[in-house]
């Protein structure tokens, strides 16, 4: 297990972690922060869950729309792990769910339909070499443009969301393309000033409030997260009022 999936799971996520107002205080001490530049043709954006994309990078992903950029969103996991042992909605039908959910996320963000790659939620560490492989073949639709891509962490303390920034760093290094990586559960574990975060590679995307708006109607879309399925334990929310309140932020952070 990585440092960062040990301090992950050392977190449950009923824990509230750090409040917002300090994470605010603190960020806004450490400025100004330079900006992402998203400069590329095409910039392939990588999830590891059907959320996190909008979650980490609606904002930066707008930004790039609006500059021109072509955007195409990839998950890679079903997301059928969300509610493991719900009484509720087998694995499958919450898979079909929330690949709803993420059509109607996009839609609102003005985003192509999502590329959904079907690999088993929860285990994409066992499927790094694969997940390289359908990257790189989307990548090469794109042969003639330069293309970037934007991934959820690798050290973002989730397994699959390090499988999947990983995965973009091999291929980054391999291509010679540009690789941005979006943090998502960091903010739930980790701490302002924390040693184990490369705070000087993050870059801060600022979101205005139509922008915001946007985000908040494009993350209201992922009801089976944001919502218990039902009063079972296993049926409870995904996203806490917490989790929330950092991916809600008026600006977006990733580490260049
Ligand atoms: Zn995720």
């Amino acid at each position: 297990m990585s440092v960062s999936a040990a301090r992950f799971a050392a977190v449950p996520p009923s824990d509230t972690g750090t409040a917002e107002p300090e994470w605010a205080k603190w960020l806004d001490r450490q400025g100004p922060w330079a900006r992402p530049r998203f400069d590329v043709e095409v910039l392939v954006v990588l999830a590891a869950h059907p959320d996190d994309e909008v979650l980490g990078a609606s904002g930066m992903m707008s930004a790039a729309i609006a500059a021109g950029v072509h955007v195409v969103t990839v998950c890679l996991s079903d997301g059928a792990g969300s509610h493991p042992g719900s009484p509720t909605m087998s694995p499958p039908q919450l898979a079909a769910r929330r690949h709803l959910e993420l059509d109607a996320a996009a839609a609102i963000l003005g985003l192509d339909p999502p590329r959904w790659c079907g690999l088993p939620d929860g285990g994409l560490d066992n499927r790094e070499p694969e997940m390289v492989g359908i990257v790189g073949s989307l990548l090469d639709e794109y042969r003639s443009n330069r293309v970037g891509l934007l991934s959820v962490w690798a050290h973002d303390g989730h397994p699959d969301h390090e499988a999947v920034g990983r995965c973009a760093q091999a291929i980054g290094t391999e291509r010679g393309i540009p690789v941005w990586m979006y943090p998502v559960w960091m903010w739930h574990w980790a701490r302002p000033g924390d040693p184990s975060i490369p705070w000087h590679r993050l870059r801060a995307h600022p979101l205005d409030e139509g922008v915001l708006e946007v985000k908040r109607a494009a993350v209201r879309a992922f009801e089976s997260q944001l919502r218990p399925l039902s009063d079972a334990a296993e049926d409870r929310a995904v996203l806490s009022a917490h989790m929330l309140s950092h991916l809600l932020r008026d600006r977006e952070f990733v580490f260049e």
